[in-house]
């Protein structure tokens, strides 16, 4: 690992510990970060650096916001967890503002991502049997091709990255792939038995892909139109990071379910949820569908102060006006280095010209100037920092990118 040589005899045992006990099922950049604060991290030298990743999105509201972290360790100090056996005093109220920030009768909590998504697919199921009139065993769900939506057997089954996918079969039967962008090719695929089209508005770990102007609507009518759910994955586009609450809502569209995980555990824990109205989310019936850890007190305090959060505006409106400045500055980047752009809010794929250096070569040399990316299919990089980011703040990481790129 060429950048061993600049790190101290701390970071280089705890990596090496690391590498001997930790199943190899990631390929972090070589920092040891022991604090955090804002958007800034600190690793364990005392070297700081700007985090353009946030976790994914799950760090929209920076590390440890004052108000997040009051509403975890207070809870924690009160009670952590009942299990769904019994009522706790925070669920409701999460519920009720999450229900209302989505514009929806019910949620469904769970705790990652992958389960919300998971949720969704057996709503979507539940519904087509029950009230759509599909036939025992028969319902298909409509996916699109270079999707992500976690890493369940079942999920990674109807995904075309060879590298989630392969070795991991049987894979669960019922979903059929079609090219994502393409509306004419949902239309194409819906038959009788299709209970629910599910995408991202945005597609985030295929490199921040974004859609034709007119798709998310266009899908919102077909399904409409033939009786089908429309599930959105808002599980990294939304809670502000597009500069909307949710990024359908950037051509005003509400789907049928909202899935929603990372930021809404305001970077503390894992919480994750589903939203939509009683028509559908209300098909389970007790005991059909749970989670012990689903909307524990923790993940209720947190929710619901992430929720009093966006119900300001505040972030998004951030993310709306910082997007536009981050969007015109790394357009300037291009044909210096840097080959398409793509950004909705605070939310870019950045694709690097190959004689540059791959993504990941170029997320090494960001590091090695403060800057924390990730790279993803081979020559993007996506930048996504907290939505509490500052414009000089945004400012000096392109300026540090510009130079990486200048060489
Ligand atoms: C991260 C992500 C998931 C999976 O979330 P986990 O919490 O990692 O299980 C699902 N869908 C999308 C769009 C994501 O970005």
């Amino acid at each position: 690992m060429s950048m061993a040589t600049s790190l101290d005899t701390e970071a280089v045992r705890i990596i090496h510990d690391e590498d001997e006990h930790l199943a190899h099922n990631y390929e972090p950049l070589p920092v040891v970060v022991a604090t955090g604060e804002g958007v800034w991290v600190t690793d364990v030298e005392g070297k700081r650096y700007l985090d353009l990743l946030s976790a994914y999105s799950a760090l929209n509201f920076g590390h440890r916001h004052p108000d997040l972290v009051k509403a975890a360790v207070d809870q924690i100090g009160r009670l952590t967890l009942t299990s769904r056996a019994f009522h706790n005093d925070q669920l409701g109220a999460f519920a009720t503002a999450l229900a209302q920030l989505c514009g929806k009768d019910l949620v469904l909590p769970m705790n990652t991502g992958a389960e919300a998504v998971e949720t969704g697919i057996k709503t979507a199921r539940a519904w087509a049997y029950r009230v759509k009139g599909v036939p025992a065993d028969a319902a298909t769900i409509i996916v699109a091709k270079g999707n992500f939506h976690g890493r369940t057997t079942t999920i990674v089954g109807f995904s075309d990255d060879a590298t989630a996918r392969d070795g991991f079969g049987p894979f669960t039967p019922g979903f059929i792939s079609v090219p994502y962008g393409d509306a004419a090719a949902i239309e194409a695929a819906i038959d009788e038995n299709t209970a629910a089209v599910l995408i991202e508005p945005i597609q985030g770990e295929a490199g921040v892909i974004i859609p034709p102007a007119g798709y998310l609507r266009a899908v919102r009518e077909l399904c409409t139109k033939n009786n089908v759910l429309m599930v959105a994955d808002e599980i990294q586009s939304g809670l502000g990071r597009t500069g909307t609450t949710f990024a359908c809502d950037r051509e005003d569209v509400v789907p049928d379910l909202y899935l929603l995980g990372k930021a809404l555990g305001g970077g503390i824990l894992p919480v994750s949820a589903v939203a939509g109205d009683r028509d559908v989310l209300g098909v389970f019936a007790p005991g059909e569908h749970g989670s012990t850890f689903g909307g524990n007190p923790v993940a209720a305090a947190v929710g619901l102060r992430v929720v009093q959060l966006l119900q300001t505006g505040e972030f998004q409106k951030r993310a709306a006006t910082l997007g536009e400045h981050l969007k015109t500055r790394l357009d300037e980047l291009i044909g210096h280095g840097v080959t398409e752009v793509r950004a909705a809010g605070l939310w870019a794929g950045v694709d690097i010209e190959p004689a540059l250096g791959t993504g990941r070569e170029i997320a090494l040399k960001l590091l090695a100037r403060g800057v924390l990316v990730k790279d993803t299919h081979g020559q993007t990089i996506r930048i996504a920092p907290p939505l509490t980011i500052r414009a000089t703040e945004l400012d000096w990481a392109i300026e540090q990118l510009k130079l990486v790129l200048e060489g």
